[in-house]
């Protein structure tokens, strides 16, 4: 039956994970796969996640089925965390029960149950997604039947935002269509907007009728919780219906826990209530419910005072370490006399950046110098620690000779 089938191409970051692995070189440094690491280069469990964990097993006393939406205490907590100050206001969210929120496996899970939301709801819709953007949204949207398209990003001369290039290519993108963004911590650029550039998209999205489709994955690991939910909020002030994916994969630590939502924003209360329904009944038919334990570790440290304090705290921990990287990565690097400015890598916010090296130099690093970047260019300053940033500084040095 499949004797005519070929094997896919292969991710490549599941390659260069694999080659890493593999590697026995004892100060091998993996600035490839997006996971945080810690001043040891560990990715260890989150301390308010253990206490959370153990909770749960002192008083869970079912394991029966929690529908395809979810715990309804996780959808809560992860609007709270979406939506501060509408919570903090104690506002029923967004005036009227305009907010829904299903939970899914992972981020991916969000993005992908929203596309097939988008090509049941909306099926002449097309996306678009940033250039460039996470190489899995292409699979995901794809796999979902929608077709993808792609809007300026980056200026790769300047290493910056081409804001400027961003609005352009949105002004010609028929209105119906949806349009994909981060909300912070751009993948794999590290560039973000700010509030100004914000309110400019949600202006010109909602002039063009366009929907927003926020993917959320790094919430916290930018500039903080609530800095990092602005862009989501000043998009909820422009635009009467979005989608937003997030994942609690980063900020909780939760990565196989497979934990993330899908928030849906509507005109109206009847609206929303039709959307949500129409997203439970794409759940059903994919994978039926989503698993339960990483929602309510979630929920349990939301809803804690204690919890939620000790978690804040373990968030700004990871934050700070990856902001401190760097700054010591730049500055060892301007020190050392590269002619190469690499300060935008100071200046771009969460655990990517571009960073301008070859993929020829790339390769060398890997093969000289079990130093394990992806192809593009692209890192992740989260692997760099104390310890590893004195020879990977030298490698890199030496590779741009
Ligand atoms: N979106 C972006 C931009 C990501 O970088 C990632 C993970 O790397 C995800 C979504 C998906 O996260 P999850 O592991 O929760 O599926």
């Amino acid at each position: 039956m499949f004797a005519t089938l070929q094997p896919t191409a292969g991710d490549p970051l599941l390659a260069l994970m694999t080659a890493y692995k593999a590697d026995s070189r004892s100060d091998k440094i993996d600035l490839g796969v997006g996971v945080y690491k810690d001043e040891e280069g560990h990715t260890s469990i989150l301390a308010s996640v253990k206490k959370a964990e153990a909770y749960l097993l002192e008083t869970q006393n079912t394991k029966t089925y929690i529908g395809p939406s979810g715990d309804p205490a996780f959808g809560k907590a992860i609007e709270q965390l979406l939506f501060p100050a509408a919570y903090a206001a104690g506002q029923k969210l967004l005036r009227g029960g305009r907010v829904a929120t299903s939970q899914t496996p992972g981020g991916t899970g969000a993005l992908r149950v929203g596309a097939d939301f988008i090509h049941r709801a909306l099926p002449q819709a097309k996306i678009w997604v940033s250039n460039p953007t996470w190489a899995n949204h292409y699979n995901i949207f794809e796999s979902a039947g929608l077709e993808v398209g792609d809007y300026r990003y980056y200026d790769a001369t300047s290493q910056s935002l081409d804001f400027a290039g961003m609005i352009a290519s949105l002004q010609t993108v028929p209105a119906g269509d949806v349009v994909l963004l981060h909300a912070c911590c751009h993948n794999p650029t590290g560039l973000d907007l700010n509030a100004k550039q914000w309110h400019q998209v949600g202006a010109l999205l909602q002039e063009r009728g366009l929907m927003p489709f926020i993917d959320s994955a790094y919430l916290g690991f930018a500039e903080g919780l609530e800095e990092d939910a602005k862009g989501i909020n000043i998009l909820a002030e422009y635009c009467p219906d979005m989608l937003i994916a997030s994942s609690c994969s980063k900020n909780f630590g939760l990565y196989n826990e497979r934990i993330g939502a899908l928030t849906v924003i509507a005109a109206s209360e009847r609206d929303a209530q039709a959307a949500f329904s129409q997203i439970n009944y794409c759940i059903r038919g994919n994978y039926s419910m989503p698993p339960h334990h990483g929602g309510a570790i979630v929920s349990t440290i939301i809803n804690s005072s204690e919890l939620r304090q000790q978690w804040q705290q373990e968030l700004t921990a990871m934050r700070s370490r990856i902001l401190s990287m760097r700054q010591q990565f730049t500055q060892r690097l301007a020190e050392s006399g590269v002619q190469q400015d690499f300060s935008f890598i100071a200046e771009q916010r969460g655990m990517f950046s571009f960073s301008g090296l070859t993929p020829d130099q790339v390769k060398r690093l890997q093969v000289e110098d079990a130093i394990y970047i992806v192809g593009s260019g692209r890192i992740n300053v989260a692997g760099m620690t104390s310890s590893n940033l004195d020879r990977l500084c030298q490698a890199i040095v030496r590779v741009l000779d």
